[in-house]
């Protein structure tokens, strides 16, 4: 009598679904030659269904041996990889559908036109002519390529064949879309058209795996961010999270567009013991500051390295103030705490004068998160909690006075982070969490009484 069950084609398939993981990877190691090193030594993640999730690292640190296990293109050495709760080395096949690729280097078909690309895609995956037809045009538009259907891909630039391969890789609605490096050697446009399809992507809820080593790329782009070296994950965090550890690294890298090394401008930063630049590529410059714990680490608190730095990153937005800067290069949080709320009053007034200019909205809700993570920094989470509830109620306005605006979608979300982290610290309070992002209720205070409440100016 044989009390063997048919075999599923994966174990436990209803449980990894219903845990909300499109992707879990537990215990992966390879090794590629058995007298070699390990590429990757022990790795443990997993992606949660509308996540962007990033694995950052230097070159060499095993991410694209990572995508390959994931991708059942590398066999593993040990560890095991699901998707969508299959295991990618047990069944391959049901994994594939399930999965999307956007590759380093362009491998679209020279022979085919843009289109056909899509389509001869979609068609391998079993999709019907004219579905594939219109979800083609749908992609192409979507991703600025309108009109541009019936050129072969060799006219395509570098940033157009990128965005015309992430349209293919849309074409069998995957489960897990892998980006991996998108925007390397793309030029300073390009990347930021990238970016603005990646963040739409984000908004629409598809779960993306993105590799860089691109710390302002992760930290635009992603929900988490697991950080690679040597074949492990030695951090893994949301960006805000992985902020707040910047001070025991001593040290912070930013990247700067210029037409030549930077580093001049970074020559007298008060705190900074030694800056490296470069190489520079496209007009990029990665700028890595070494100095002391504290200073550097009350400038990175609020991204506030150098004045002039033109960065794009919506948390990084600079300030001009050189008063402001030196303060916190120097750990005096109190006296900085001072001055931030001399210029809260500066944005509130404008904001108040000005109730339909979004941008002055935003610069006052910033202007609140930023003094609430002082406060944070200070110890005084009651205090920081007024800040972020009065930042929460103008972003919340902002989202959705324009829901399709990813940035105050992005503001929405990450000033809920602030606030739900600070519920974390304060567990056991009677002080309700606040609504998820969404079309939800409003939040109890009104920005008006938090701000009287908050600032106390
Ligand atoms: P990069 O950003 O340069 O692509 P990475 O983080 O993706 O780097 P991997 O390409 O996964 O890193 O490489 C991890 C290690 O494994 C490196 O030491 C690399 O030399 C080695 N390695 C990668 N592929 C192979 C291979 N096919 N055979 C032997 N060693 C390999």
């Amino acid at each position: 009598m044989s009390t063997a069950p048919t075999t599923p084609p994966a174990i436990g398939v209803e449980e990894e679904r219903a845990a909300g993981d499109v992707l879990r990877v537990e215990g992966l190691r390879k090794r590629y030659r058995s007298d070699g090193p390990e590429a990757v030594a022990g790795v443990d993640f997993a992606v949660h269904a509308a996540e962007v999730f990033g694995l950052l690292g230097p070159n060499g640190a095993g991410k694209t041996t990572t995508i390959g296990v994931i991708t059942t293109r590398v066999r593993p050495t040990a560890g095991r990889v699901l998707v969508d709760g299959i295991d990618v080395v047990r069944d391959p096949v049901a994994v594939k559908p399930r999965i999307a690729v956007v590759p380093q280097r362009s491998n679209l078909d020279r022979t085919l036109n843009a289109l056909e690309n899509l389509t001869f895609h979609a068609a391998y995956f079993g999709t019907g002519r004219r579905e594939r037809r219109a979800r083609a045009l749908e992609l192409m538009e979507r991703f600025g390529l309108a009109g541009r259907e019936k050129d072969k891909v060799n006219n395509y630039s570098g940033g157009m064949a990128q965005r015309l391969m992430l349209a293919r890789a849309l074409m069998h609605r995957p489960r897990l879309l892998v980006l991996d490096e998108p925007t390397t050697g793309l030029d300073p446009q390009s990347r930021l058209f990238l970016w603005g399809a990646i963040e739409d992507l984000r908004s629409r809820g598809t779960t993306v795996l993105l590799t860089t080593h691109d710390m302002l790329e992760a930290d635009r782009l992603c929900d988490r961010i697991a950080i690679m070296d040597r074949g492990r994950i030695i951090a893994l965090d949301t960006p805000r999270g992985l902020r707040r550890l910047l001070p025991a690294e001593h040290g912070l890298e930013v990247v700067v567009e210029a037409s030549e090394d930077p580093s001049a401008a970074f020559a007298g930063l008060e705190g900074g013991e030694r800056v490296t630049a470069g190489p520079g590529r496209e007009g990029r410059w990665p700028v890595r500051l070494y100095g002391e714990e504290g200073e550097l680490a009350a400038a990175a608190l609020l991204g506030q390295v150098v004045p002039a730095i033109p960065t794009t990153h919506p948390d990084y937005l600079p300030i001009a103030d050189r008063e402001l800067n030196a303060l916190l290069r120097s750990g005096n949080l109190a006296a900085a705490t001072s001055r931030l709320r001399a210029m809260l009053q500066v944005t509130r007034t404008r904001a108040e004068a000005d109730p339909g200019n979004a941008s002055a909205q935003r610069d006052l809700s910033i202007s609140y998160n930023r003094l609430g993570d002082l406060a944070v920094a200070a110890g005084d989470s009651e205090q920081a909690g007024r800040y972020h509830r009065d930042a929460l109620a103008i972003a919340k306005r902002l989202a959705e006075a324009d829901p399709g605006n990813a940035a105050a979608q992005r503001d929405l979300r990450s000033t809920y982070e602030r606030l739900e982290s600070l519920t974390d610290v304060r567990s056991g309070t009677s002080e309700s969490s606040p609504t998820p992002p969404g079309r939800g209720t409003a939040t109890a205070d009104t920005s008006d009484q938090g701000q009287d409440k908050g600032s106390s100016l």
